[in-house]
């Protein structure tokens, strides 16, 4: 009802909707299941600006979904692929064979993760690389409060990070933490850093950094 109102979607039967308050547009949307439509612009400008899409997204999410598991979410709705992600390199075999002991890094990218990378443009917001591929710009998703046991942090927006591999590590391992007014400090030198890189639509939440410092 609300972006009928602005003018971003159509009811083409329901000149005069009513107002987008309170319980009434949620009775009168189950009485007459109104046709309806993203205007023609609108779709077209979600469709093909990728930046745009994932920006509507996110405040989608952050607005109305906060609790959810919103990578399960985007799956739901189909937006497993809003970006191809080219693959980290390839680990060197010999090397491997020769140190089998080598720590293996998994980093997983779920939709939810390659939606927000692309809302930083794949910038690390710590230091503010942006990493080139020969087949993209590549950078990590890094949650904030870490998932499954024991953490059993959330897969939502507000717990994610784009980073470049070197601070991911570093944040992983508590080498570098995150206070509340977003300053990056480096715990083995007390050294702090530039302030977290923010976008619009991303807002990161403050309990889940206040977590991951009581870990270190
Ligand atoms: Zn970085």
């Amino acid at each position: 009802m609300k972006l009928a109102h602005f003018g971003l979607w159509t009811l083409p039967d329901h000149p005069e909707p009513p107002r987008p308050s309170g319980s009434p547009p949620l009775a009168w949307m189950s009485r007459n299941q109104p046709v309806s439509d993203l205007r023609e612009w609108v779709f077209d400008l979600v469709a093909e600006d990728q930046a745009v899409r994932s920006q509507a997204s996110a405040c989608l999410l952050e607005k109305y979904f906060p609790d959810e598991d919103q990578n399960a979410l985007l799956l739901r709705v189909g937006l497993r692929d809003i970006e191809e992600e080219p693959l980290p390199p390839p680990d060197d075999v010999r090397a491997t064979e020769r140190r089998p002991a080598t720590i293996k890094r998994i980093v997983r990218d779920s939709a939810l993760s390659r939606l927000i990378k692309t809302l930083h443009d794949h910038t690390c917001q710590m230091c503010g690389v942006r990493l080139l591929l020969p087949n993209g710009p590549y950078a990590e998703g890094a949650h904030i409060r870490p998932l499954g046991n024991p953490h059993d942090g959330y897969d939502v927006a507000g717990n994610l990070l784009c980073l470049c591999p070197n601070d991911h590590v570093l944040f992983d391992q508590g080498a570098i933490i995150v206070k509340d007014d977003l300053t990056v400090v480096n715990q083995l030198t007390g050294e702090s850093r530039d302030a977290l890189r923010t976008v619009p639509g991303h807002d990161v939440d403050r309990q889940h950094l206040t977590y991951h410092r009581n870990l270190y």
